[in-house]
């Protein structure tokens, strides 16, 4: 017997969910577990259980009065003497038979939740647009900033060229299918918890076209496509930042029956620098310049994303200040200019300074009128000789 199905837990949803909210959840994961939205094989058979499972859900919870029932018998078919019992004996309960034989059709639910466009893919016998496919792109944070030409690696499907995609065997015939005798769907009867739902599909041998072709083509198996590796070259352009997208036009994966090709989407991600942090287009960095420095002002040499340059720094410049310097940060992705370089100061405070420096600095404190006690020997020598 198949374990009982929590229907609330599939949806992610709580027991008091309206039906905006099982809605929404349910719009969410169809969307995630779609078939047609994963990229291999495996993907798309673990996607298949659990949409199947979504599907199942939904159905039961966004009719109120099968929700009702759901929640009124749920849990407690262990206690009824249901465990080990045949599904189809629902007959007993009173208001369960309304769920023998019921019709669930995917696409029919899909439709009225998505409006009728997402389903298009999987009824349509014509021209299919093929999937888009991800990829990420690692780039250094000057490739990103200055624009790089790199090359990625996909694995997609393309038209096979043996059958110029038909899935035929050059000059075989197309007949009618013979799973679903050239209806396009097929009934399937699954047994759950809430009796059998005769569930229609579309049918897998044809694609829900109905016909079918005599001989595939050897190469393709008459799936009109094959699987390649291809390297793609891409212009990365200056100024793109983490998490953008370049998209490559009908790149992706081929079209099915004439339909147009995916796109590639090739999300980047960004290094980090060893000075700059990134906002947009700004770079910031800090910078330590000695405290003579500060005090005197002057040149002082900073770093920028092609090197370094030197800086100006007024007298008196006290740690913390802010200097901003224009077009040095990254450049507009698609336009002109670049953004700023902004810089702080930091006081670089010597760790070390021999006699004659801690002299002179004692002196330079006294000609302000300042008292330096410049001990030599740390509080614990004193504390220790007064006890020897
Ligand atoms: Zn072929």
């Amino acid at each position: 017997m198949a374990e009982s199905k929590d229907y609330y837990q599939i949806l992610g949803v709580s027991k008091d969910a309206t039906a905006d909210d099982l809605k929404k959840a349910y719009r969410k994961l169809a969307k995630q577990y779609h078939p047609d939205a994963q990229h291999t094989e495996a993907d798309k058979k673990n996607a298949e259980a659990k949409f199947k499972e979504i599907n199942e859900a939904y159905s039961v919870l966004s009719d109120d009065t099968k929700r009702a029932q759901y929640d009124r018998f749920g849990s407690n078919f262990e206690q009824a003497g249901f465990s080990g019992g045949s599904y189809g004996s629902y007959g007993g309960f009173d208001g369960f038979g309304g769920f023998g034989g019921m019709d669930i059709d995917l696409e029919d639910i899909l439709g009225s939740v998505f409006g009728g466009g997402f389903s298009s893919s999987r009824k349509s016998s014509g021209p299919t647009k093929g999937a888009d496919i991800r990829t990420t792109l690692n780039l250094k944070f000057e490739e990103a900033a200055f624009g790089v030409r790199k090359e990625i690696n996909v694995t997609r499907n393309e038209k096979c060229d043996t059958c110029n995609g038909s899935g035929a065997k050059p000059g075989s015939k197309v007949i009618t299918c013979d799973k679903c005798g050239g209806r396009g769907k097929i009934q399937v009867t699954q047994n759950t918890i809430m009796g059998s739902f005769a569930t229609v599909r579309t049918c897998d041998k044809c694609s829900g076209s109905g016909k079918v072709i005599q001989t595939p083509c050897e190469k393709c198996s008459g799936k009109g496509t094959v699987r390649k590796n291809r390297k793609i070259e891409i212009n990365v352009p200056a100024g793109i930042d983490n998490g953008q997208a370049i998209p490559l036009r009908g790149e992706g994966d081929a079209g099915l029956k004439g339909g147009p090709n995916g796109d590639i989407y090739v999300v980047v991600k960004v290094g980090s620098h060893k000075y700059f942090r990134r906002e947009g287009y700004d770079i910031f960095a800090n910078v330590r310049v000695p405290f003579a420095k500060m005090v005197l002002g002057g040149d002082i040499k900073i770093p920028t994303l092609e090197g370094e340059m030197e800086f100006s720094i007024p007298e008196g410049t006290s740690s913390g200040t802010k200097f901003r310097v224009k077009d040095q940060g990254i450049p507009i992705l698609n336009g002109k200019g670049r953004g700023v370089l902004e810089f702080v100061v930091d006081v670089d405070v010597p760790k070390k300074l021999n006699d004659e420096q801690r002299d002179l600095l004692k002196k330079f404190a006294e000609s302000f009128g300042d008292e330096v006690n410049v001990k030599k020997k740390s509080i614990f020598d004193d504390i220790k000789s007064k006890f020897n």
